[in-house]
């Protein structure tokens, strides 16, 4: 879906300069070079077979009774009999019927002949030779026979291929290797971040690789440090590719860019050649970006490339960026940005300090972004007053920038049809339902739906801001990522390297809450709470049988080591039921809590889920706004948790 930037078209970079590395190869892709040694081929066999014919003197064909006439004279002195040819010389020249002479001759013996022509030649003492009527062909046609369709089909294979690489790097005239990052014009830079929306934490981000490509040396003096890679990681049409290019715009400098898929299916070599030429000319360029999009593409993990055969060319590609990145200090003014949706099958030795050791994450946007980012690409489409992009946004839950540009261009072109003069709502829905309906992965939710997922979100939420311990709230979304329909994030102050029981506690009530919420509104549960209960079950069982936590079955350790591959249970049926009974007493306490939590705080949940159903998702300060729960404020009553309730 890349695409490019309005403006004047990106021009190439001359491609006809010569790589670094001496090409020895090169003149075998040319056609000329190919005729050349076609003609010089054929004079070569030309010229051996009359040389060999002109150190010889010339031989006369004679009738076969000349020839016997020539035995009888006594002239022949030798011949050599090849089958039935005849080949001899003579004392005295002899002449053939056009008057040539010479005492060399040749002649046939018909094959009806009787006569005693050994006995005839004995007589005069004419020395006989015999040779192989099928004589082993020249050395050369030898060689040539058994050599030559295997060097035809090397040369051939290396003329196609090195073509076919020259190709890829711009038409046959493209220079072997070259890269095909394409140079950006400086001076007018196309896309700036007034062309990025919904992704404003990113853009905050980026700045500072803005800040530093404007006047690197201003953080030369002051010694700063600049990341030397930035790894842009989120789903496809969340803006990746079009952040990068802004980063480039904002700042104005060169762009250079390449797909890492590009080097997939090239011969090996070409890859590392490209990456080394497009590091070459970034830093010549300097301040410049550098762009690696789809990483993954040749970044894969190489152990899990070893188990699928490996990818010599992948792994030299990804060997050269190392290497060019290792090779630079990023006070030279180049920047590298790469783009991938799979950060998690990448190399670790990309991640590595010095190498793209920063990590921003796009995310697909929110109710506000979608609006914000279909301003954007309604920018030079004429609106009817009834078009609200609000309400289109709110209805879009899932679509990624991709998409909202493909939703505005699908309305476009509807009302284009209709012959109307400005797009309406009504095109709006219509292009809704389309770009909902053509693409799987998006979830066409029902407002009942939505509104749940409300409920159940902030239902978690809320007893992360109630419940005594529980690590702070700083997201809430109802925006649907990857499997889940909602998200609530809540992330620890720090990091914690030993759990209080208040805190596994106040974990399992906040796991809890979308359930309670759900019960508490609608009066019955649903299946959106699988991952919630998992989670709760886990805790609460490793309490009981690995952290001493329940006073019934004591301070002991039953956590099953390595026993539990062969089914063992190191302790008796007794005890097992008493665990099951113990997991059980401690889940239905917490969900008896986060029930009786909610319900007190009723007003705050109604008012959070109506927030969320408003704007999609809701930060730390929003969530505090609209429940009025202050951070410092004291949280509800601890639970109490029965028996010693000392810290483990
Ligand atoms: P990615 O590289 O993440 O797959 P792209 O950058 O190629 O996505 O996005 C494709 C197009 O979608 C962009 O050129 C732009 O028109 C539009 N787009 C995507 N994200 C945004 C955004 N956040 N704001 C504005 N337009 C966007
Ligand atoms: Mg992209
Ligand atoms: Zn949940």
């Amino acid at each position: 879906m890349a695409q490019r930037p309005p403006g004047p078209p990106a021009a190439r970079t001359p491609t006809n300069t010569p790589d670094k590395k001496p090409d020895l190869l090169a003149p075998m892709r040319t056609v000329r070079f190919w005729v050349i040694l076609a003609i010089l081929f054929i004079a070569n066999v030309v010229i051996s077979n009359l040389a060999f014919s002109a150190s010889q003197p010339p031989t006369v064909t004679i009738s076969y009774n000349a020839f016997l006439d020539q035995v009888n004279a006594g002239n022949v002195v030798s011949v050599t009999s090849t089958g039935e040819a005849i080949t001899g010389t003579t004392k005295n020249a002899v002449k053939d019927s056009s008057g040539t002479s010479s005492t060399k001759f040749q002649t046939q013996r018909p094959a009806f002949a009787t006569d005693d022509l050994e006995a005839a030649l004995q007589q005069h003492k004419v020395v006989i030779n015999a040779k192989d009527p099928n004589p082993p062909p020249p050395v050369w046609l030898t060689l040539l026979s058994s050599f030559g369709p295997a060097i035809l089909i090397v040369a051939a294979f290396l003329y196609f291929s090195r073509r076919a690489a020259s190709a890829g790097a711009g038409g046959i005239l493209g220079a072997f290797g070259q890269s095909r990052a394409r140079l950006y014009d400086a001076e007018r830079p196309s896309v700036t971040f007034e062309d990025v929306a919904g992704i404003d934490e990113v853009k905050a981000d980026l700045q500072e690789v803005v800040d530093f490509l404007r006047e690197p040396q201003k953080y030369q003096r002051l010694g700063g440090t600049v990341p030397k890679g930035v790894l842009l990681i989120g789903a496809p049409g969340t803006g990746k590719t079009l952040l990068a290019r802004a980063v480039a715009g904002e700042a104005k400098v060169p762009f250079f860019s390449i797909a890492a898929s590009e080097f997939v299916e090239a011969i090996v070599g070409v890859g590392a050649s490209r990456v080394r030429d497009l590091f070459a000319k970034a830093r010549a360029a300097a301040p410049a970006i550098i762009f690696i999009d789809e990483l993954d593409a040749i970044g894969r993990s190489r152990a899990a490339a070893l188990r699928i055969g490996g990818n010599d060319e992948q792994e030299q590609t990804l060997n050269q960026i190392l290497t060019e990145m290792d090779g630079f200090d990023s006070r030279e003014g180049v920047i590298v940005l790469a783009a991938t949706n799979r950060a998690d099958v990448l190399d670790p030795a990309l991640l590595r300090p010095g190498r793209f050791d920063r990590r921003v994450t796009v995310q697909p946007p929110d109710r506000r972004g979608r609006a914000a980012i279909l301003r954007i690409h309604t920018r030079k489409v004429p609106l009817a007053p009834d078009a609200d992009l609000d309400q289109v946004a709110s209805q879009t839950p899932g679509l990624v920038g991709a998409d909202l540009r493909n939703l505005v261009n699908e309305a476009a072109l509807g009302a284009a049809r209709k012959g109307e003069a400005a797009v309406t709502m009504a095109d709006f829905a219509e292009a809704i339902e389309k770009t909902l309906l053509g693409s799987e992965r998006k979830i066409l939710l029902s407002d009942q739906d939505r509104e749940r997922i409300a409920f159940h979100e902030s239902g978690h939420a809320l007893l992360g801001l109630l419940v005594p311990g529980a690590d702070p709230v700083k997201k809430v979304t109802i925006v649907p990522r990857g499997m889940a329909l909602g998200v609530t994030l809540q992330s620890p102050v720090d990091d914690r390297f030993n759990y209080g029981e208040d805190y596994l506690r106040a974990r399992m009530v906040g796991a809890l809450g979308g359930r309670a919420a759900e019960r508490l509104v609608y009066g019955v549960v649903t299946t959106g709470a699988e991952n919630d209960l998992q989670q709760v079950t886990r805790i609460a069982h490793e309490m009981v049988v690995r952290w001493g936590m329940s006073p019934k079955v004591g301070p002991l350790n039953f956590s099953d080591g390595d026993g539990a591959m062969f089914q063992q249970r190191p302790y008796s049926e007794a005890t097992a039921s008493l665990i099951d009974d113990e997991i059980r007493r401690i889940a239905e306490e917490c969900q008896a809590e986060a029930e009786k939590l909610l319900a007190e705080h009723r007003a705050q949940l109604d008012a959070l889920a109506r927030a969320l159903l408003r704007n999609d998702s809701l930060d730390e300060a929003e969530i505090l706004e609209v429940t009025g729960i202050s951070s410092s404020q004291a949280k509800a009553p601890a639970l109490p948790a029965p028996g010693d309730r000392g810290r483990g």
